[in-house]
């Protein structure tokens, strides 16, 4: 099987997508938000760097093909994979609700009743996903996403386990989330899958319920301990069928765990729905959907049996996106239509992933480098390099800017996740660090907890405890690395950096000598490529002129890339400093509703609040970069990688009228950031 071209790929990636912001990211992938063109419908590209990955690239193979085999109302859904020499695209069903985490945290905790809801799809989706021979794994509130109709979808498969014989057959390898593993796991025993994952769904019911941890301590060794006895403390708010449930669930001994499915039809999953889990796909592979067909046919120009014939295929490739996103369009009553302007029969370009869910296929990759294109840089340079709500690139069939139906650019409107009751995040004392732990230990320590995981089809690896063994001290991430002693006068004078850059785009317009047309258009390419990169980010503006001094080509080719003419680069930039899209540059706070990962303060002036939360970051090891209104914050560890991510951005309230703190996870252990926020809120005195 040959090896897709780079370039190929990465064009794959733009003829069918419009590729926006970054809305996530993990061990190993940033995810951005994307919208298929030919549907309109939006979705999230999980992009992968092989290099990144190194040893760890069959993992990614193993997701993907359990992708393929999965499709339930409650599991993420897989539409298309790209592969280049250098990244790996996969193409998912959008789930604009955010992580059940941060939904937890937002309500502090939920009710037995609202917890029901969402448990019930958790079992669903687990009695679904081990029916087809799966273990998850890394069952957490992080890998639980909230679609538009509120409804879970499981997603990670990164860790998840076939094990050729069955499920019934033993793992061996110690993965997942330190605070979620299951005793056996810790130990380095060997372990049943689907027992292992129950117990992590008592802990994460548990989380549900209670908003923290049943098992939770800096010191890894005491965590150990307490999962491996099985201890935890029932809070007096949860009802004695609740705390039957959790006992049966967190039960040290694998085989006197509950199951699944007895799960199923358990008397507290029963309660006020008095019939079991259903848990059988809606969704099944099998069934091909005539209405989809007869679009797809008529837009391809060919038979309903040949359109029909191409589906079954199960590529991965435009076919099954277009497929499986107007089947999706079609369950939410949308009318099943394309684009009638754009056609999918110019599509498969068949990359090695693109392989049908029985495929034996090794995922192929090569050794070569792509070129670099723009795209790529921006696609795949460390997360912090893009500002949010900024399509990344944008490009219409016809080249011009915009959305392929007409609408304009997504405005943070668009990405507000769908309004869940409104409730303020309560903003608990600072929480001390214990021991000398700093949050950053504790995400080291996940890390290195994921590292070397799941062989499980590969090879048998280290079962002993070390990969969860606790890393050295790190140095505290320094605020003055960064030479961000100014930042407070950036923060007073947002417009003073919008009106240089506005004044260096509109320079090259006035451009005149034809003679000099050729150096002039690779000057102001340049010149727009560099403001590109100052408009986005700072950090990301030194991070692309040291990839400059690798070689001028290089640079030369992305800017060629990225504006392909005089116009369009211009253009392009007057839309990147357009105040409507460029957040960073505003005068003023953003305006916003109420959502619920919005802080509320007791304070009237917006500036007041951004120096509190500046003058705290530094005290807090916590580097950052500011945008107007909004900061980028990152802890790191003891080589400088970043540990988290996040934003915080001071913005006010609608109604009522008031100053608030908008709160957005993009990398990094989810209750170490819970804990990190409210430290930085709360020592705020906002
Ligand atoms: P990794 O495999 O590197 O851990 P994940 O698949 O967990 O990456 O994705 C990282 C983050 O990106 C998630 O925690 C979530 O916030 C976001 N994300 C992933 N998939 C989607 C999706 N389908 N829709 C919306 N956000 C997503």
């Amino acid at each position: 099987m040959p090896v897709e071209r780079s370039d190929r790929g990465v064009d794959e990636l733009y003829k069918y997508y419009e590729v926006y912001e970054t809305i996530g990211s993990g061990g190993f992938a940033k995810v951005k938000l994307g919208q298929h063109i030919l549907t309109g419908e939006k979705v999230a590209i999980k992009i992968i760097d092989k290099k990144e990955l190194g040893d760890d690239l069959p993992r990614v193979k193993l997701e993907i093909d359990a992708m393929k085999n999965l499709s339930h109302q409650h599991v993420c859904r897989l539409y298309h994979v790209i592969e280049t020499s250098s990244r790996i695209y996969m193409v998912l069903e959008y789930c604009p609700g955010g992580e059940l985490f941060d939904y937890i945290i937002a309500k502090d905790r939920l009710s037995e009743e609202e917890t029901r809801v969402f448990f019930r799809q958790i079992v669903s989706a687990l009695a679904y996903v081990h029916s087809q021979g799966y273990a998850h794994r890394d069952l957490k509130p992080e890998n639980l996403l909230i679609d538009e109709d509120r409804n879970l979808k499981l997603i990670d498969f990164g860790l998840c386990a076939k094990p050729k014989g069955g499920l019934g057959y033993e793992l061996m390898t110690c993965c997942g989330s330190p605070a979620y593993a299951a005793p056996e796991l810790i130990q380095g025993r060997a372990y049943i899958g689907s027992e292992a994952d129950v117990w992590s769904m008592g802990v994460l019911l548990f989380a549900l319920l209670c908003g923290y941890l049943p098992f939770d301590d800096d010191n890894c060794m005491i965590l150990y301990r307490k999962i491996m006895r099985g201890q935890y403390d029932n809070p007096p708010w949860l009802s004695p069928g609740t705390v039957l449930l959790l006992n049966q669930m967190m039960q040290v001994e694998p085989k006197r765990r509950v199951t699944v499915r007895q799960l199923l039809d358990h008397p507290w999953m029963m309660k006020d729905y008095n019939s079991p889990v259903e848990w059988h796909t809606k969704q099944p592979l099998g069934h091909i959907d005539d209405d989809c067909i007869t679009e797809m046919a008529v837009n391809m120009k060919c038979s309903r049996k040949s359109a029909t014939q191409l589906v079954k295929e199960w590529r991965y490739d435009q076919t099954t996106a277009t497929y499986l996103l107007l089947l999706y369009k079609k369950q939410r009553g949308k009318p099943v239509r394309l684009r009638p302007d754009q056609l999918l029969c110019d599509t498969p370009v068949r990359s090695p992933l693109h392989q049908g869910p029985q495929s034996k296929q090794v995922l192929h990759y090569s050794e070569d480098e792509d070129a670099v294109l723009m795209g790529s840089v921006d696609l795949c340079s460390d997360y912090d390099d893009d500002g949010p709500w900024v399509p990344v690139r944008q490009r219409t069939p016809q080249g011009g800017r915009g959305r392929p139906d007409g609408a304009a650019n997504p405005t943070h409107k668009d990405m507000i996740p769908p309004s869940y009751p409104v409730e303020n995040w309560r903003v608990r004392g600072p929480t001390p660090e214990k021991e000398g732990i700093t949050p950053h230990h504790r995400q080291e320590r996940r890390e290195k907890g994921r590292t070397n995981e799941n062989k499980e089809n590969i090879a048998v690896l280290d079962k002993d405890l070390e990969i969860f063994a606790l890393p050295a001290p790190p140095t505290p991430a320094s605020n003055k690395k960064n030479g961000r002693s100014n930042n407070k006068n950036v923060l007073t004078t947002p417009t003073q950096i919008a009106n240089t850059r506005v004044a260096k785009t509109v320079t090259p317009k006035g451009s005149g000598s034809a003679s000099k047309e050729l150096s002039r258009k690779k000057a102001v390419e340049k010149e727009a490529l560099e403001i590109q990169i100052l408009a986005f980010s700072p950090e990301r503006r030194s991070r692309s002129l040291d990839m400059a001094g690798t070689g001028d080509s290089g640079q030369k080719k992305r800017a060629g890339k990225v504006f392909g003419s005089l116009e369009r680069g211009l253009d392009k930039v007057i839309t990147m400093l357009t105040p409507s899209k460029k957040r960073g540059l505003r005068d003023g706070p953003r305006r916003i509703k109420a959502q619920y990962n919005v802080t509320l303060t007791s304070q009237t002036n917006p500036d007041q609040v951004l120096n509190q939360i500046l003058s705290i970051l530094p005290e807090k090891h916590i580097d950052f970069t500011q945008k107007g209104y909004t900061l980028k914050c990152r802890t790191r560890g003891d080589f400088g990688k970043v540990t988290m991510a996040f934003e915080l951005e001071v913005c006010v309230l609608q109604r009522p009228e008031v100053v608030a703190v908008r709160r957005q996870r993009l990398k990094g252990d989810a209750w170490v950031y819970k804990h990190l926020v409210e430290d930085i809120l709360s020592t705020s005195s906002i």
